[in-house]
């Protein structure tokens, strides 16, 4: 009898399912994979709500990582889209082109051209059905039932809780429908009222289970007592439904997600056994944080005070992905810097990964790290190299500077072969948007002299008269000891010694040194006291434009 009636509540609160629709019809559809023993299946499960931000990226490495650094596992992405109110136009596209343009490639799951791989559909709102056919298999066993208080009832519980000082939420005494009469709720349910599924929790706090967290470790979890929401009135799962059917039935291996869920995992570990399914193993990744210099202490990155927090960040001031992915393994695993200096040459992959490396207190990160590090990261690239990544760069976010370095790609892959290779490479910017200032003077149409930029000890008449002779003696020459000599004879003749002995001994003797003398020259050339080898720059630029440069500052 009470069967019957359990079977009636069923098939009104889900009309969709009919008897075919079986946990064992999706374990059919969704067998365990035929992978090696070990292998790992990872996944990402962002929500399309707003732009992706750092600790995005830092969470898909982790899980990339994980799949791959032991080759043939598998990386998913798995798009949970049920909160459709929040939902921002484009965002899905946002997340397949950012995490892809950083190298972190999905083998399943959503991808620009649809859907792609046996475990989907990998979008959570196309899988209504599967959280449906779990739900009711809790209903019918006892582990779920309806919910129809009101957001008044629970406001009003809410603040019964918080005047007796209990633990707030749908529990014990306050989960009023708990044990409701089936007929009453079928009732209730047939003259339309709304309501939730809720879970019911056979747990008890007092008590503790022991979890295994590949990051955070041994742990000691409270059994809950909570009976959260399953399905919302309109059928929508909650998160903690959602991840157990799908990261069940794709067969995940590894749940690698923020710290936020530690204080619902409770939740999870009684649902996983109520469902009757093997948990996957879980890390649960710390938050990335950064100093403040103003409050003087740590604190989470926010999208709103942090533009380095949005991954459209690092696209825009034009980080080369791989100083970005540099940085983040160095946050992921301790031991990856140590690594890397003994291995300079190796590409981060081959990088033995490990979540047991993974700080279990938080992520700093450090902007003027990422800076050294991608200094570094961009000196160890070949001239080539920096112009494919400066012009990719540039066509999308900087037009005018691109159709001035795209007019002769030659010529602009020449600039950044100054100073680079050797032993000690140029280290001059870490992302592509500093480039512009940076090579600003090779190019006529950019390049301006400030008059503040001379040095102050020379007399604008003898800075004068330096140019101006310098513009008659100039000559392309082969090699640098030549074209020093030129600057030495001409320092001489005006007073100024190339002798840097004597200089420093008397200072006063003379008018300035050679040195003096280079940086007006180097002004009236670059427009400023600081660039790469003058010599090789002069080359560059051509003997014609040089003479016409010194000349127009004398
Ligand atoms: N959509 C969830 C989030 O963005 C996914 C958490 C998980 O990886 O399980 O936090």
């Amino acid at each position: 009898m009470e069967n019957t009636k359990l079977l009636e509540l069923s098939a009104l609160i889900f009309p969709d399912l009919d008897d075919c629709d079986t946990i064992e019809s999706l374990e059919e559809k969704f067998p365990e994979r035929n992978l090696p023993e070990g292998t790992k299946v990872t996944r990402i499960a962002p929500s399309p709500t707003g732009s992706m931000h750092l600790g995005n990226l830092y969470g898909a490495l982790a899980d990339e990582r994980v799949a791959h650094a032991t080759g043939g596992g598998v990386f998913m992405l798995r798009i949970e889209d049920t909160d459709d109110k929040r939902e921002v136009p484009g965002a899905v596209e946002k997340i397949i082109k950012y995490l892809g343009g950083f190298g972190l490639n999905f083998d399943e799951g959503a991808t620009a051209q649809g859907d792609f791989g046996n475990y989907g559909p990998y979008r959570q709102r196309q899988r209504a059905k599967f959280y449906h056919i779990v739900a009711r298999k809790l209903l019918l066993e006892g582990r779920a039932y309806p919910c129809f208080c009101t957001e008044e009832q629970l406001e009003a519980a809410h603040k019964a809780q918080e005047a007796a000082k209990d633990n707030f939420g749908y529990y014990g005494k306050y989960a009023i429908h708990r044990n409701m009469p089936i007929d009453e709720a079928i009732e209730k349910i047939k003259n339309g009222e709304k309501f939730v599924l809720r879970f019911k929790s056979m747990g008890d706090p007092s008590k503790k289970t022991p979890f295994k967290d590949s990051i955070k470790g041994n742990l000691e979890i409270p059994e809950n007592d909570q009976d959260f929401v399953l399905l919302k009135s309109d059928g929508i799962p909650t998160y903690h439904l959602a991840h157990v059917v799908d990261d069940h039935f794709m067969r995940t291996t590894d749940v690698i997600r923020g710290e936020e869920w530690l204080s619902t995992l409770p939740w999870h570990i009684e649902l996983w056994a109520a469902c009757g399914f093997r948990r996957p193993r879980f890390s649960h990744t710390s938050q990335v944080l950064k100093f403040d210099e103003e409050i003087g202490s740590k604190r989470k990155m926010s999208k709103r005070k942090d533009p380095e927090c949005t991954l459209e960040f690092y696209y825009t001031t034009g980080y080369p992905r791989t100083s970005v992915i540099e940085y983040l393994m160095t946050l992921l695993n301790s031991n990856y810097e140590q690594w890397r200096s003994a291995n300079p040459d190796k590409n981060y992959r081959e990088f033995p990964f490990s979540t047991n490396k993974m700080s279990a207190s938080g992520a700093l990160f450090d902007i003027a790290k990422l800076n050294d590090i991608s200094k570094n990261v961009i000196a160890r690239m070949t001239a080539e190299e920096v112009y494919e990544g400066v012009s990719d760069w540039a066509k999308e976010y900087d037009e005018e500077f691109y159709s001035l370095i795209s007019r002769d790609p030659e010529y602009t892959t020449n600039i950044f072969a100054i100073g680079r290779g050797g032993k000690k490479p140029r280290k001059d910017f870490s992302c592509w948007s500093e480039v512009r200032d940076f090579i600003s003077y090779f190019f006529d149409e950019t390049f301006k002299v400030n008059e503040n930029e001379y040095p102050e000890n020379i007399t604008v008449a003898d800075r004068k008269a330096i140019l101006s002779e310098y513009a008659q003696v100039y000559k392309t020459e082969a090699d640098n000891n030549g074209w020093f000599e030129t600057v030495k004879i001409l320092s001489e003749k005006h007073g100024f010694t190339s002798d840097m002995k004597a200089y420093k001994a008397d200072p006063t003797a003379f008018k300035g040194s050679v040195a003096d003398v280079s940086t007006v020259i180097r002004v009236a050339i670059t427009g400023r006291q600081n660039s790469p080898d003058l010599f090789a720059i002069c080359n560059l630029l051509g003997e014609e434009c040089v003479k016409a440069r010194v000349s127009a500052q004398a």
